[in-house]
């Protein structure tokens, strides 16, 4: 029980997502697409960026991108674009990740949260209708870990109301229901491009989907200053746009994005499998409705806290999306929640540990995570 085995201490780590496995094929790409960028010194609102709109609005099967800064960002302007602001409530998950919460209270909105369905962790549209009221302006489902939402269930609810639905798919880029990809749901959508996600900048990006070109019209005045005509500023705006070399880098591991979601289909799969018997509860899965894209692989178990550190004592590194709910934020104590307000997402946060999961985890790697897993349930037992 002291003692930690010599040949796990040996072993490589297994990280909880592999960026430089990813990167190793596509260096020679990156560095001479980066270098057009810099040759050209276009650094904003250039080709790169209006290239990958086009390229990723297609992926999403919507007629309008907008690139921004980031993916909090996306969520400020997808509000700020549909007028919402100072006293009105907007409705999101409380087991997301702050951002969500961060954007709504940027514009001055109070975000109202509805608990989540415990076997797909996103928002339970059975207790949607419980919390609108006349100052719901925006509903903000999250597709959590890479796992749409039910939106169906949600726009038969929010649409005969006439409020808007924004879908937070910053952790699900490409997953789809029914054959429809996430992005084109919502009256917008929101992505991030943070480094880690299915699809990650190497830097800071995101972007708004829309159909509404009115919408994209307003999101673009929004993301550059209010102004369409220089040193002209029509609405206070923000800064907020997405940069070339950003673009010129999303537009290469678009091209990828497709495989990567199989492979990582394919490596939950495999983990599944090898994890099949042991005292995990494993992903529920999606049905076939759904198709998932595993940003997150994440299992439950009640002794989750002695399970991360024995993983991390053999090498296995391990995340929690996300050990505090929004609603327990010291950020949100003005809030005023308490433990008990939502007892899904609180038991969640409790029981949830992050395996590692990305395209090129392999079968080794996924032989170890599942030979540990074993250990630490016969030295349990
Ligand atoms: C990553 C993430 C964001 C924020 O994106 P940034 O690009 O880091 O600003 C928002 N919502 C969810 C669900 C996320 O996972």
């Amino acid at each position: 029980m002291t003692t930690v085995s010599t040949t796990a201490t040996t072993l490589a780590e297994i990280p909880l997502v592999d960026l430089k496995a990813q990167y190793a094929p596509l260096k020679d790409e990156m560095l001479a697409a980066i270098a057009n960028v810099l040759d050209g010194m276009h650094l904003f609102l250039g080709p790169e960026q209006r290239d990958f709109e086009q390229e990723f609005a297609a992926f999403c099967g919507t007629s309008q991108c907008i690139g921004v800064s980031n993916g909090t960002d996306a969520i400020e302007l997808a509000l700020r674009a549909l007028g919402i602001g100072a006293g009105d409530e907007v409705i999101t998950q409380p087991n997301s990740f702050i951002a969500t919460g961060e954007a709504i209270s940027a514009v001055g909105a109070i975000p109202i949260f509805v608990d989540v369905n415990e076997a797909t962790s996103t928002l339970d549209p059975t207790l949607l209708e419980a919390k609108i009221t006349p100052r719901t302006k925006a509903i903000i489902p999250v597709h959590l870990y890479g796992r749409p939402a039910d939106m169906p269930a949600i726009l038969a609810i929010a649409e005969p109301r006439g409020i808007p639905v924004i879908e937070d798919a910053s952790q699900a880029h490409g997953a789809e229901i029914d054959g429809q990809r996430v992005g084109s749901f919502g009256t917008l959508a929101t992505f991030s491009f943070y480094f880690s996600k299915n699809l990650g900048a190497y830097g800071e990006a995101g972007a708004v989907t829309t159909n509404d070109p009115d919408l994209a019209a307003r999101v673009r005045l929004y993301r550059d200053h209010g102004s369409q005509v220089r040193y002209h500023h029509e609405v206070v705006g923000r800064n907020a746009r997405m940069d070339e070399i950003q673009a010129a880098i999303l537009r290469i591991k678009l091209r990828h994005l497709p495989e990567w979601n199989v492979a990582r289909r394919d490596r939950a799969a495999v983990l599944t499998a090898a994890l099949a018997g042991t005292s995990l509860t494993l992903p529920v899965p999606g049905g076939e409705h759904v198709r998932e894209v595993f940003y997150v692989y994440a299992v439950r178990h009640p002794e989750r806290d002695r399970l991360k550190a024995f993983l991390g004592e053999r090498g296995i590194n391990t995340g929690i999306h996300f050990p505090i709910p929004i609603h327990l934020q010291q950020a949100y104590a003005d809030l005023g929640y308490t433990p008990g307000s939502y007892p899904v997402t609180e038991r969640l946060s409790n029981e949830i540990l992050s395996l590692p999961m990305y395209a090129e985890l392999t079968d080794e790697q996924i032989a170890r995570i599942a030979a540990a897993v074993r250990e630490f349930d016969a030295a349990g037992a």
